[in-house]
């Protein structure tokens, strides 16, 4: 029986729902807020910007991913609304990689993520930066701080520091080192970056409030001192910037107009005003000269939203390397990780991920997404574009006695039933056919109106068949199916209509079809909170997530190119392997059921 139904309309397209941060860039485009800014870089010594054309975008925003892992489906999330404000309102989004720390980042990392957003159907045209190329300004903007006096080297050890930090409830401690003066501050952090000490010897800090509630401001560390090679910029430098310094920074001198980030970073938005505030600051030298401050206003606004919780799955870097190295899984893109290189080799479409983003929306507030949202904007995405194809997965031999031996012939079956401009194809019946196991039964159940004998059902835009006995082996396995076939029942002939069955299968001639392998996955954990209270969440790993068959396909099927979709009737969506399927030897993933079918052993 049937259960593909077609009967579901594609999402309507309108106009995109206004959200909070819509709001936010409305009025500060209707105040003129960042009207006249050019992009040209910021002014001093901004010297990564020499040359780039100017560019008055309206607003500006930027994707900042640290390269050391693959994008997630989290990303995905980020990535849509930033391009895709950028898009809306005539500016541009930026694609930043965020390489401060120098132990974790690698080149295979930023080619995955160049790859993903641009599969998602994104373009930051000239604008990819590397916040590597900032260092030489945020090292002069540290020695800015420390002239001015809002800036220190400590030289306690870690301990020492988380001890005099405080707690939510308690005020800091100020370092016995918070009084050096600005020339011992500015020697001692010359020296660290010649390399003259060893890691963790002394840090630089920003001197704020040690008793501030926010413990974001209690004098958080912005450089650290770390004798490592960077994958950009080589062994240049033996001090590293925190993110936290260096994220504001980079939005500035990129002229970022509105910096989206996720809610943890709230608290940290205080520290961020700070910092860019002191390095807009001017001052009046004693011969009454203004020096200029290294940043100009307007100031990038930091923005925070609800990062995705999807699930079913974990989306964290760490995890997701964790599953990666451990081979939980068979690599970053292996079809059952929430990694876009693994939703692309599963299937999924850049559009359904486009959808889903607007599905969901943007909001304040955390909350968790089913993933069967997800699974419903790619079937939405998939119905629309992929053609109808048959596959038998687990086929069972079905034998017409009263058809001629030798004889063969073709039926019709429609390539997309609601788009009959594209046409039908030939399938080709012959004696002996493939039909799935479970569409038949010898001693059927209630309300079966499958294959049984005594039964008849419809061989889809085929002929009407009788069963009439099934052959056993010795195990009691039903090995092939009898039937017979009513000739003047063909689909799409005068009088085939007047055959009245309940049951309608799908098959596959014997000697024409295929065989594949396809592969069938299962979502990747048990749980929907994986590791959730005290459990590891490797503990909640479904064992059964992925099985390996041999289907049967139809002909027309054998030389599908790599990333080509398919609705496989009643069995989903499938699409040809991007690695492993090669023309005249297809292999097929399983994108997507049907219809939802979690939990229903599907
Ligand atoms: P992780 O926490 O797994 O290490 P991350 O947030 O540190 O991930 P980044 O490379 O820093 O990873 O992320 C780049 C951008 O993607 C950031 O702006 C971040 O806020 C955003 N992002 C990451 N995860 C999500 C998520 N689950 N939902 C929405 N945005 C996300
Ligand atoms: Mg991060």
């Amino acid at each position: 029986m049937s259960n593909n139904k077609n009967t579901k309309t594609a999402p309507e397209a309108g106009p995109t729902p206004s959200n909070f941060i819509r709001q936010i860039i409305e009025a500060d485009l209707a105040a003129g807020k960042h009207a006249g800014v050019t992009w040209g870089g910021q002014p001093g010594p901004a010297a990564a910007h020499a040359g780039a054309p100017p560019d008055p975008a309206k607003i500006r925003t930027r994707f900042p991913p640290e390269p050391n892992g693959y994008l997630h489906i989290g990303h995905a999330k980020s990535i849509c609304l930033n391009f895709g404000l950028a898009q809306d309102y005539g500016g541009a989004c930026h694609l930043r990689f965020d390489d401060t720390n120098p132990e974790k980042e690698e080149q295979e990392y930023v080619d995955a993520i160049i790859d993903a957003v641009h599969w998602l159907g994104f373009d930051w045209g000239s604008h990819a930066y590397f916040a590597s190329d900032y260092f030489d300004f945020m090292y002069a903007a540290a020695q800015h701080l420390i002239e001015h006096g809002h800036a220190y080297v400590d030289s306690q050890s870690a301990d020492e520091m988380r001890a005099s930090r405080g707690t939510l409830t308690e005020a800091g401690k100020g370092s016995p080192h918070r009084g050096r003066s600005a020339e011992e501050n500015l020697d001692l952090f010359r020296r660290m970056e010649a390399g003259e000490f060893t890691d963790g010897a002394h840090v630089l800090r920003a001197k704020i409030d040690m008793a501030s509630p926010n413990i974001n401001l209690r004098d958080p560390v912005l450089y650290r001192i770390r004798h490592a090679t960077h994958h950009r910029a080589g062994d240049k430098w033996n001090v590293y910037p925190l993110y936290t310094y260096a994220h504001p920074i980079e939005d500035a001198l990129e002229r970022i107009t509105h910096s989206l980030c996720t809610l943890e970073f709230e608290d940290q938005r205080p520290f961020y005003d700070w910092l860019l505030e002191r390095l807009t600051e001017t001052t009046t030298l004693p011969d009454g000269t203004v020096a200029g401050g290294l940043l100009a206003q307007p100031l990038p606004r930091q923005i925070e939203f609800a990062r995705l919780n999807l699930s079913y799955v974990v989306l964290s870097k760490r995890k997701l390397i964790q599953l990666v190295q451990e081979k939980h899984v068979e690599g970053w893109d292996d079809p059952r990780l929430p990694t876009l290189a693994g939703a692309r080799r599963r299937g999924y479409t850049p559009e359904g991920f486009r959808a889903f983003a607007e599905r969901i929306g943007v909001a304040k507030a955390d909350s968790w997404i089913d993933y069967g949202v997800l699974e419903d904007c790619m079937r939405d995405d998939l119905n629309e574009k992929a053609l109808r194809r048959i596959a038998v997965l687990d086929p069972l031999r079905l034998v017409i006695d009263n058809y001629p031996e030798g004889e063969e012939e073709d039926c019709f079956a429609p390539n997309h039933p609601q788009q009959p401009d594209l046409g039908k194809r030939a399938v080709p019946f012959s004696r002996e056919l493939w039909i799935e196991r479970e569409d038949f039964m010898e001693a059927p159940a209630k309300g079966y109106f499958r294959l049984f004998p005594g039964n008849s059902v419809r061989l889809r835009y085929g002929f009407v068949v009788k069963c009439t006995a099934c052959d056993k082996d010795a195990a009691g396995n039903v090995t092939a199916v009898h039937c017979e076939y009513s000739p003047d029942s063909k689909s799409g002939t005068p009088g085939a209509d007047t055959y009245k069955v309940k049951g309608n299968i799908h098959w596959l001639s014997a000697k024409h079809a295929c065989a594949a392998e396809v592969r069938l996955f299962d979502r990747l954990f048990r749980e929907p909170n994986p590791g959730a209270g005290d459990r590891d969440y490797l503990d909640d790993l479904n064992a059964d997530s992925k099985r390996v068959i041999t289907a049967r396909l139809e002909p027309a099927l054998k030389d599908a190119q790599p990333e080509d979709r398919y609705q496989f009737e009643r069995h989903g969506y499938f699409v040809a392997d991007r690695v492993d399927s090669k023309p005249g030897a297809p292999v097929f993933n399983r994108a997507v059921t049907l219809k939802d079918s979690w939990g229903k052993g599907g």
